[in-house]
């Protein structure tokens, strides 16, 4: 990065959110594409958009006591940061997890602005969580957790306002009790949470919506670039959420899925996975992926998790967490002729495995484009919650998949249009500012 503008920025950056990595690497990936733009933008940089972009709007960290089955008590911290409100209320998803803390929060707020924008629906970016680990809870235990989650974040949060939704360790159980308690607190029913039950106000294809969304994504993208699904090799990494939706759609596609794997190791199976198994297991019975071996002995399981990318496969579909592909990895995945990574989870690659990408003349879809489906179909959510009524899976599918198709397109032409062609790390951070940004300079100062 040259530009002395950026440069400053990025320092103050630095400085002033030292000890937290994630949001520093978050950050930095960002004003290095945006470099073109701010050369050619001297008003934002008048307007102060950058400098204001990278401070969140508010942050709020609470305590969380919770009484667990024992009768003792636990205290967990509880976040939730209102990054940005230019384009629309705050909105981004609530991840329940023993690794959070203000920088792992902070990086995925920033990100969701973005990808927001990139949605083309109004939504600002937020994000919130927890360090409690809803893994060997009893349900009562999770549900003490989140009625007391609520009771502190309620005040902040509205339908108009800021609109948290799931991520890691935040599904539909989660969902359910933060809502119950938020509507006994507040004595009114509204789409105040996304990723609700079907039977009070959730919308069809929710949970499909990140890894179907990653999936028509990528299918856009290796069609630009004269590939397909068809007969592909497909490494799937996490079995939750994301993980199998994009395994379900992968398949769908014509791709054989060969490997996923959870945080303790990964399993790999040559005849392709056999996702009604790993369904049972991780939606069913939240065990350990381990059990695959129960429903087929010839797969086989390893422990830990960095092994999954030494398989030899043509298209990566990381969805799992942050950084679980490093340089490492990805001179591995290069070298058994993997040509395309598509980032179902947040910030999977580290700035190392980018560059080797980069360098190998792999298609790269950047989290922030590739995963958006999750949060554009929220944004459906939040629609058919103001409309009072709710559209059937196949036309929530449908809108999903046009809104995929418009995010590829909008990545492609902005990195042509800033002379990165073929970029879209690049395309998908500059077409996303820029909305963020106009909006911001048009707002004034605030
Ligand atoms: P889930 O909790 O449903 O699943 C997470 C999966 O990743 C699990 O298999 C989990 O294994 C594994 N995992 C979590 N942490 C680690 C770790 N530190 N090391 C290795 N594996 C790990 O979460 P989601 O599927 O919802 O989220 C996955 C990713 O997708 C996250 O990065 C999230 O931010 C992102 N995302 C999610 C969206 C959504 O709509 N849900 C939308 C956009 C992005 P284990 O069970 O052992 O913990």
């Amino acid at each position: 990065m040259k530009n002395a503008y950026l440069i400053s920025v990025l320092d103050n950056v630095k400085k002033r959110n030292a000890g937290e990595p994630e949001f520093i690497q978050a950050v930095t990936e960002v004003l290095e594409t945006l470099e073109p733009v701010i050369e050619k933008r001297p008003d934002l940089v008048e307007a102060g958009v950058v400098d204001r972009l990278v401070e969140p709007e508010r942050q709020i960290i609470f305590r969380v006591p919770w009484v667990d089955d024992n009768g003792k008590v636990q205290v967990n911290r509880g976040f939730r940061i209102q990054y940005n409100s230019a384009i629309g209320p705050y909105k981004g998803g609530i991840r329940l997890h023993p690794s959070v803390y203000l920088g792992i929060i902070k990086f995925l707020g920033f990100e969701q602005i973005f990808k927001n924008s990139l949605t083309t629906l109004p939504m600002g970016g937020a994000k919130g969580g927890s360090d409690f680990d809803p893994k060997g809870k009893s349900d009562g235990e999770v549900m003490r957790f989140c009625q007391s989650f609520m009771t502190e974040l309620y005040r902040h949060i509205g339908p108009d306002l800021d609109v948290p939704a799931g991520d890691i360790g935040t599904g539909a159980r989660e969902i359910g009790f933060m809502f119950g308690q938020y509507k006994r607190l507040k004595n009114e029913f509204t789409g105040v949470l996304t990723g609700k039950g079907l039977t009070y106000g959730g919308s069809l294809a929710r949970t499909q919506a990140t890894g179907y969304g990653l999936c028509y994504f990528t299918n856009e993208m290796l069609k630009a670039n004269g590939k397909s699904f068809e007969g592909q090799r497909v490494i799937v990494s996490g079995s939750g959420n994301v993980a199998i939706y994009a395994n379900e759609k992968a398949t769908e596609y014509g791709a054989k899925v060969i490997a996923m794997s959870d945080s303790n190791g990964y399993i790999y199976d040559e005849n392709g996975i056999d996702l009604a198994a790993i369904k049972q297991i991780k939606e069913v019975e939240r065990k350990r992926i381990k059990e695959y071996l129960n429903y087929h002995p010839e797969a086989t399981y390893t422990e830990g998790c960095k092994g999954i990318w030494t398989i030899p496969c043509d298209i990566a579909l990381p969805c799992a967490t942050q950084n679980e592909i490093d340089g490492e990895s990805a001179e591995a995945l290069a070298k058994n002729g993997c040509y395309a990574v598509a980032e179902g989870a947040n910030m999977p690659s580290t700035p190392e495995a980018i560059e080797v990408y980069f360098k190998n003349k792999m298609l790269y879809g950047p989290a922030k484009a590739a995963n958006a489906g999750g949060v554009a179909t929220s944004g459906l959510e939040m629609s058919q919650n103001s409309q009072r009524l709710s559209w059937t899976f196949e036309e929530v599918d449908e809108k999903l998949h046009g809104i995929m198709i418009n995010i590829f397109k909008a990545c492609e032409s902005a990195a042509k249009e800033y002379g990165m062609e073929g970029n879209y790390m690049a395309g998908a951070n500059i077409a996303g500012f820029l909305k963020v940004a106009e909006s911001m300079k048009a707002q004034g100062c605030v």
